[in-house]
């Protein structure tokens, strides 16, 4: 593997805190769950690299919170958390202080943005970021406040005027397509299964925006069981050219690492072969359009060793520093009729949404 060609400072969102959860004993995520990637980026020596700096996160401010999310939906988060009791969604139980922790897992999407405004560091991976699904009014599907749009909100602030969400995870971003609908401000990409049959049911082809944000929304849905092959596919011919279009100057990454194979929540059987392939391809578009800014949210990943590999691929193509995971097998190549349905799917988002930017 060759080196970055890129001098590349990253910024890992870090405190002890960020563990201060308890979705209870079943849940798919459970505590040591971020003090384990921690360990592995030590292990693995990102830690102890002269471009790779420890940045704390600090909790979302009250007005930050405002701006995300409806004061009826606030006042219900805080009493859950003083009382211990109740829950977000049927996915998503409550537990004491989880206002709190919240606030810190989400806040540190801001913070690694404003360290990155600021000059300090390139990149930053957040590994408790990714909240896509929680809305203006409510939250679900593990997610108590958007980060994403508190993320985005920050950059508009400080003047940015075209920010990218390139959104990977297996579960479309139903939560933070609901914020930016009609901004044409913000693309969104959404590489995720098909909402028939996957949580949370929502983010069809057709979904493409609204008045001045039409085209500027892009869901790209894929069968059950696709493998790297149609994923590579439906990449290379809807990204590079909405993503060029747009020139964007801040991409929000969400990698996309509950797609891989080993992770049975969602269907689909990616390597991270294309994890460390469209990681890479976002990086460098990264630097040619956003002078580097480029934050990463992890997003889900409920194995614990696609989780970790998926994790190192992204901070190795960042870093610049060597890691490989070990050898993979798909269960699954992609078949005839997988194929047909990613390229039917790859041409209607194409005659939907290239039309309206003058992309052939
Ligand atoms: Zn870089
Ligand atoms: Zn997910």
């Amino acid at each position: 593997m060759s080196p970055s060609p890129f001098e590349c400072r990253v910024g890992f969102l870090w405190s002890e805190l960020l563990e201060s959860f308890d979705f209870g004993a079943k849940h798919p995520i459970q505590p040591g769950r971020f003090r384990r990637i921690r360990d592995f980026y030590r292990s693995c020596g990102f830690l102890g690299l002269p471009n790779v700096s420890v940045v704390q996160p600090r909790p979302l401010t009250q007005n930050e919170l405002e701006e995300i999310h409806a004061a009826d939906y606030l006042a219900k988060v805080r009493a859950i958390s003083d009382s211990g009791e109740g829950e977000i969604d049927i996915d998503t139980p409550g537990f004491k202080g989880i206002f709190e922790n919240a606030s810190l897992t989400s806040g540190a999407t801001v913070s690694g943005i404003r360290a990155v405004l600021a000059g300090e560091i390139d990149h930053f991976v957040s590994p408790t970021g990714g909240f896509h699904h929680a809305k203006f009014a409510r939250g679900g599907g593990f997610c108590i406040f958007n980060d994403v749009a508190a993320g985005v909100y920050e950059l508009k602030r400080s003047g940015l005027q075209r920010i990218l969400i390139a959104d990977f995870d297996v579960h479309h971003g139903n939560g933070t397509q609901e914020y930016f609908l009609s901004d044409p401000g913000v693309m969104q990409i959404s590489f995720h299964e098909s909402p028939e049959w996957m949580y949370p049911h929502d983010g069809y082809i057709d979904d493409i925006g609204e008045g001045p944000g039409a085209g500027y929304n892009i869901n790209m849905p894929f069968p059950m069981d696709s493998a790297d092959a149609v994923y590579r596919y439906a990449f290379q011919e809807l990204v590079p050219p909405l993503v060029d279009f747009y020139e964007p100057e801040f991409i929000i990454f969400l990698p996309g690492i509950d797609a891989h194979y080993k992770d049975r929540l969602a269907h689909l059987v990616l390597t991270t072969h294309t994890i460390r392939f469209v990681a890479e391809w976002m990086h460098q578009a990264a630097h040619r359009y956003a002078s580097g800014r480029m934050g990463v949210l992890a997003g889900g990943g409920y194995h614990p060793d696609s989780f970790q590999w998926g994790m190192g691929v992204v901070m190795s193509v960042l870093s610049g520093h060597d890691y490989g995971p070990p050898p993979q097998s798909p269960p699954f190549e992609d078949n005839e009729e997988t194929w047909s349905e990613v390229r039917e799917n790859v041409a209607r988002v194409k005659e939907r949404v290239f039309p309206l930017f003058g992309i052939n």
